[in-house]
């Protein structure tokens, strides 16, 4: 057999033991260059696609491997210059498509409710959103019938939309005669009250309560507003009474959602609740490297970290940093270097981190050691202080950016030799001592978590 369908074929076997998502992200581009003397050699785009496939597949790929080359010993990953298109490979032959009800003709002109770029298929999968992800593949394949309704909460940007428009996709793809609809809050609302202004309140309630898949993002906004929670409260009940699948995205849990009548918060809950979370940064690196690929930026795993370790709010800052790269990269001939990149972004890295407050700072750290925010501020000499108050000065230097002078000041006015010394200490400790940096890293946590 020759070595490109063999490595097919493993690849159509490794594909039912991982997710879409990383299927697409870490094995698609991936070649069998050659296997000679007991070593297999196969080629990656990326060094992050070779850490990820020897921590997660390796064992797999070998005893796949072996069933074809009897005398493999060993695997080497090797990061291939430029990773080939990824769309016309073999292997997608491999890949059963659910099934299209063809039963449901497509009507000719059902405009696709939906942005056609929110899929699955480019949704990446991280620790943060695991459990939505999955809640949101099992929705869409058995609507109405296992968790309804699909619940999905968390901050901005960070996937909610594109997830439940995913579902939308999918299950238009799948049953074109579905009677979909998607709404933010907003536009429900608004169109409740025109319906009641111009007195066409039974076509309103007849469009919302014939759906077969009602999706509503960020309900939050319903809070305090008495008359479209009604509204909603019986459109809710007739939907899921004939088991008509409701999806439901909001930036905090039910009960968290000020002024909320008690028999929504509760119904709320009858199907799943799953969050989405900030993702971390392997999942930040893994997001950008799908969306480098997406928008062709070649672009080196240094320069993905950089970005991914400057940029940590959410996804679509990290999307926007790209963007902006990008831009930048066309009006230079020269290298995607760190120097670039920084200057590139200079403003996006800064801008989420520019919004702390000195203030907030302050009370992070102290928080994190336990202290009072006034030993942390005060005059007090004792040891156990100085390495809270320098990791503050460092914070307050290379994350708020502020001056020396008023970072000084910050801390009860202290003088700026002292300021200049802790941060430098911090500084070359960061190098050396992972305590230091385990303390930063948490500390961080705190100031970007919520
Ligand atoms: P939210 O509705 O939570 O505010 P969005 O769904 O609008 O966030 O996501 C913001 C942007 O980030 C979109 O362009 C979306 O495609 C992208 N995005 C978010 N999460 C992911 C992910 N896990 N993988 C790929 N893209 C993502
Ligand atoms: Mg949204």
């Amino acid at each position: 057999m020759a070595i490109d369908t063999v490595w097919a074929e493993i690849l159509g076997q490794l594909s039912t033991k991982v997710s879409r998502p990383n299927y697409n992200t870490w094995l698609k581009s991936t070649e069998l260059l050659e296997d000679r003397a007991g070593q297999a050699v196969i080629g990656v785009g990326s060094l992050y696609a070779k850490n990820w496939l020897e921590h997660h597949l390796l064992k797999d790929i070998k005893q796949l491997l072996r069933a074809h080359y009897p005398d493999l010993q060993e695997i080497r990953f090797v990061i291939k210059e430029a990773a080939p298109a990824t769309t016309d490979l073999p292997l997608l032959q491999n890949q059963p498509e659910p099934a299209v009800d063809e039963a449901q003709a497509k009507e000719p002109d059902t405009p696709m409710p939906f942005n056609p770029k929110y899929s699955f298929d480019n949704f990446i999968v991280g620790n943060n959103n695991r459990l939505a992800f999955a809640a949101a593949e099992v929705v869409a394949d058995k609507p109405g019938e296992v968790y309804n309704p699909l619940f999905i909460y968390g901050g901005v940007g960070l996937g909610k939309t594109h997830l439940m428009q995913a579902v939308g996709n999918e299950i238009w793809r799948r049953h074109p005669k579905k009677k979909i609809i998607y709404t933010s809050c907003e536009t429900f609302t608004n169109e409740f009250i025109q319906a009641l202004q111009t007195k066409t309140i039974n076509d309103f309630k007849k469009k919302y309560r014939s759906v077969d898949v009602f999706l509503v993002d960020d309900i939050q906004f319903i809070s305090n507003k008495e008359g479209t929670q009604e509204e909603f409260f019986h459109t809710f009940n007739m939907l899921h009474q004939a088991n008509h699948q409701i999806i439901i995205t909001s930036d905090r849990v039910p009960r968290e959602i000020p002024d909320l009548e008690e028999r929504l918060t509760s119904r709320f809950g009858w199907g799943m609740i799953a969050d989405i979370q900030t993702p971390n940064f392997e999942t930040r690196v893994a997001i950008l490297k799908a969306k480098a690929d997406q928008i062709k930026l070649t672009v080196d795993q240094d320069i993905l970290e950089y970005i991914a370790t400057n940029i940590t709010s959410n996804v679509r800052e990290l999307e926007g940093s790209l963007t902006r790269l990008a831009a930048a990269a066309k009006n230079n001939p020269g290298p995607i270097d760190i120097n670039f990149t920084s200057q590139a972004l200079k403003d996006l890295v800064h801008s989420s981190p520019a919004k702390l407050t000195s203030k907030k700072v302050i009370q992070v750290v102290a928080q994190h050691f336990d202290l009072p925010i006034t030993d942390l501020i005060g005059p007090k000499r004792v040891k156990e202080l100085v390495y809270p108050r320098q990791l503050t000065m460092y914070l307050l230097r290379e994350v708020v950016r502020l001056p020396q002078a008023q970072i000084g000041e910050a801390l009860g006015g202290r003088d700026h030799t002292t300021v200049m010394h802790g941060v430098s200490k911090i500084s070359k400790q960061l190098k050396s001592d992972p305590a230091t940096e385990a303390d930063l890293h948490a500390i961080e946590q705190l100031l970007y978590g919520s």
